[in-house]
């Protein structure tokens, strides 16, 4: 079956087509600039040299969506030769709040459910609504699924998800740990039970999803009953850009000690902090911060340093949350591409029974265990795909619906 899956920011719209049966990419690309002028579309169809790469204005997104139709159903570019040849669209929703538990084919009460959790990522949510009435406009007809970052988080149990202030406040206004790349978690966390050859019912794994964003979750049986972000993306380890967990005192001191306003702080905490804040406005990539770290700059050893400590920290919770781990997994830009990221983190496992092969992690390719078969914990390597997790929960939608 074919899923087109969408993920909409407000100025952009990235995109997949995916056959599903055999879980292959058959075109991919992204629509950039979208109402803000200097438009720029990108369509490059799998294992061929046919795509398109041209500046074309998008006023909106629903112009946008109407230029990759005609993309996908173009007599010598295209891929299918009707839309209709598209089963559904899987879009990617940031948050579903404590309301969805898993993909859902959106009808008009679940994007009004929707519509209410934009409170909650008034960033992402209103832009990922654009994106579904957009496909809805030029697709009608067409099944739409919403599949949401917080879903697979939905299993935490009260004592995870509960901050330690008046429980009023969660009554009242929700405030609660909802944790994110659910998708990226679930998907990494089946594929590690698969490489291991293991029932997931079975198994006890940590999903270190360190990108730019990060965050490290601890999967039970296929379930994630805990996580490193919170109640917002601004949560847990630290990561390009931002701080991660911090005394809330923090918040309070920054403002009275440099005069900025409560917005301000929480600028700093978003945009400046995290490794491009320790390493001195150095950079929030990674590459620059290892290369400068090879090289002895001490700022970039500082925050290099401190970014594996927290990791590590979080894993060693992570393991007594579990009660033992089976397997330690990484993924996303730095977690897949970076070995001496995962060695470093790896090293300081050591005491936990924790024996990297470091052949297989300086040298392997592609999803594969990284340890020895005598580590106590196993170590992983896979690349998360995100858009594949999303076409596969789309189809499980459709075929529940019979
Ligand atoms: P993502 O948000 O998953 O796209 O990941 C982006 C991050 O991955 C950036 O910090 C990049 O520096 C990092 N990254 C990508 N390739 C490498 C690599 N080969 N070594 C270290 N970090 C990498």
């Amino acid at each position: 079956m074919k899923v087109l899956v969408i993920n909409c920011g407000s100025s952009s719209l990235k995109y997949r087509l995916i056959e599903t049966d055999t879980k292959t990419v058959i075109c991919k690309g992204l629509c950039e600039r979208i109402g803000i002028g200097g438009g720029h579309f990108k369509y490059e169809v799998a294992g061929s040299d046919k795509g398109m790469d041209k500046n074309v204005e998008f006023p909106d997104h629903n112009t946008a969506v109407d230029t990759l139709i005609k993309a996908l159903t173009d007599p010598e570019v295209g891929v299918v030769s009707d839309v209709s040849e598209i089963a559904a669209v899987g879009h990617r929703i940031v948050h579903g709040g404590d309301r969805f538990t898993e993909a859902t084919l959106i009808t008009p009460e679940v994007m009004k459910i929707i519509e209410e959790c934009s409170d909650l990522a008034p960033l992402h949510n209103p832009a990922n609504i654009q994106g579904i009435k957009s496909c809805q406009k030029v697709m009608p007809g067409t099944a739409m699924v919403g599949a949401f970052d917080t879903a697979f988080h939905q299993t935490l149990p009260e004592e995870a998800y509960l901050y330690g202030i008046p429980y009023e406040y969660y009554e009242k206004y929700g405030i609660r740990k909802f944790g994110f790349h659910g998708m990226s978690h679930e998907y990494v966390s089946k594929e590690t039970a698969s490489l291991m050859g293991r029932d997931i019912k079975d198994t006890k794994i940590i999903v270190c999803h360190l990108g730019n964003g990060a965050s490290i979750t601890a999967v039970k049986g296929g379930k994630s009953i805990d996580t490193s972000m919170g109640y917002t993306p601004l949560d847990g380890i630290i990561m390009g850009t931002r701080c991660g967990s911090l005394d809330p005192e923090i918040v309070h001191a920054l403002a009275e000690k440099t005069g900025k306003s409560l917005e301000d702080v929480m600028h700093i905490l978003n945009f400046e902090s995290g490794v491009y804040g320790l390493s001195g406005y150095m950079s929030s990539d990674m590459r620059d911060i290892r290369d400068a770290y090879a090289k002895g700059d001490k700022a970039a050893i500082r925050a290099y340093d401190t970014y594996i400590y927290v990791i590590v920290k979080y894993i060693g919770s992570y393991i007594a949350v579990l009660g033992g781990a089976d397997a330690i997994t990484f993924t996303a830009g730095i977690g897949e591409n970076s070995s001496s990221l995962r060695r470093h983190v790896c090293e300081r496992l050591e005491g936990l029974g924790v024996q990297l092969d470091e052949k297989a992690n300086s040298e392997g390719k592609g999803g594969r265990m990284i340890s020895t078969e005598a580590s106590k914990i196993k170590v992983f390597a896979i690349p998360t795909d995100e858009e594949m997790s999303i076409a596969l929960s789309t189809v499980e939608v459709l075929s529940n619906r019979g």
